[in-house]
């Protein structure tokens, strides 16, 4: 038996430049990647690594997994992962099944991933049922920069670096029209609108949308729950639909592909739960004939997460890349694309461990 002897909170911050006004979701510019890590240590001298999702929320996370998540790991078997996570979906979900409770919970659920991956010496691709594939392809993910120039000039650089597919987040028609215009036709473009628009306006702007050629449109209504709606506009409009980067556990995916509300399934290895619920959401979504995109703007373990399911996938599937220049790397050039692909590593676990030098630099 493998015992769990510390488990440790590590809070980082690491800027990164776009060309942008850091135009986005939240007050102020977005300039800087917030990281709520979690390092679990075994008594056999094993660390694992897992990450919950804090952009704009790191404390918050932070605080609940020294509160509740820690304490309910030392001194467990990591082999008992099933029973671990059980354990605190329930005593958790009175301060909210969703959001926040999740986000600390996913790291958890990595972190002893990574853990019993690398007890049985293998990548976490191999641990979830296969590794298949090398690397995947990637996608540019361009932050929203509400300028035409901008957004042409960025999605025509992306696309000459060799990105086969390049995502927007424009919430204005021209700026989506620009894109196209600057990357021709053999690109594949989608638009992530971060629920900023009504029914009634993506109805009315989908024959424009339709026009540009949209892979997908991803989360255009509030609230990104109201299935019945989803569901109507991917008949009313034709479009694709791309949604669930905001929804956690495979329950409530569930609720939407019974709903019909996507095309494009979109599960958050850093929010949903963990790999967990992800490889359940993942069978629930192969089961009803949809297609997978993860939503992955990510540069810690919920990256390399990620990109080892995929790894593990039938088919090969994009990984999402944030279109940003970061001033540190966890992991070196890693997450680095080369001609539009990302290496998917082979070593036990995630295949790597965060570099010290970068936590002792950037940890807040
Ligand atoms: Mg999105």
């Amino acid at each position: 038996m493998t015992k769990i002897i510390s488990a440790e909170v590590i809070e980082l911050n690491i800027p990164f430049d776009d060309p942008g006004k850091g135009e986005g979701l939240f007050e102020g510019a977005w300039t800087s990647h917030d990281f709520a890590l979690l390092r679990v240590e075994t008594d056999d001298g094993l660390i694992g690594w897992g990450e919950g999702f804090s952009y704009f929320c790191r404390a918050t996370v932070a605080t609940l997994m020294r509160q509740s998540i820690i304490p309910a790991l030392v001194g467990r078997d990591p082999a008992d992962i099933d029973l671990i996570l059980a354990e605190l979906r329930q005593k958790l979900h009175i301060i909210g099944r969703y959001g926040i409770t999740m986000f600390a919970i996913s790291a958890a659920d990595l972190a002893l991933n990574d853990l019993n991956a690398k007890i049985a010496g293998v990548s976490l691709a191999e641990h979830l049922g296969g590794r298949k594939r090398e690397n995947v392809p990637a996608y540019a993910s361009l932050v929203r920069y509400a300028d035409t120039g901008l957004v042409g000039e960025l999605s025509a650089k992306a696309a000459t670096e060799g990105f086969g597919m390049i995502k927007l987040h424009e919430i204005k028609l021209p700026y989506i029209e620009a894109a196209r215009a600057a990357i021709g036709p053999d690109v594949a473009l989608t638009d992530d609108v971060n629920c900023n628009w009504t029914e009634v306006q993506t109805n009315d702007w989908a024959g424009a949308l339709r026009d540009v050629d949209l892979l997908w449109l991803e989360e255009p209504i509030f609230p990104p729950e109201d299935f019945a709606a989803l569901a109507r506009l991917r008949k009313s409009t034709g479009l694709a639909i791309a949604t669930g980067e905001n929804l956690c556990t495979a329950h409530q995916f569930g609720e939407m592909i019974a709903q019909g509300g996507a095309d494009y399934v979109q599960p958050s290895v850093t929010k949903i739960g963990g790999l967990t619920e992800t490889m359940e959401t993942r069978r629930l979504a192969n089961a009803a004939g949809l297609k997978i995109a993860h939503h992955a703007p990510y540069f810690g373990p919920g990256a390399l997460a990620t990109l080892q399911c995929l790894g593990a996938a039938e088919d090969e599937e994009y990984i999402e890349y944030l279109y940003v220049d970061r001033e540190a790397s966890l992991y070196g050039d890693t997450l680095t694309p080369k001609n539009g692909r990302i290496d998917i590593p082979s070593g036990p676990g995630l295949g790597f461990d965060p570099d010290p030098d970068v936590i002792g630099k950037f940890r807040v």
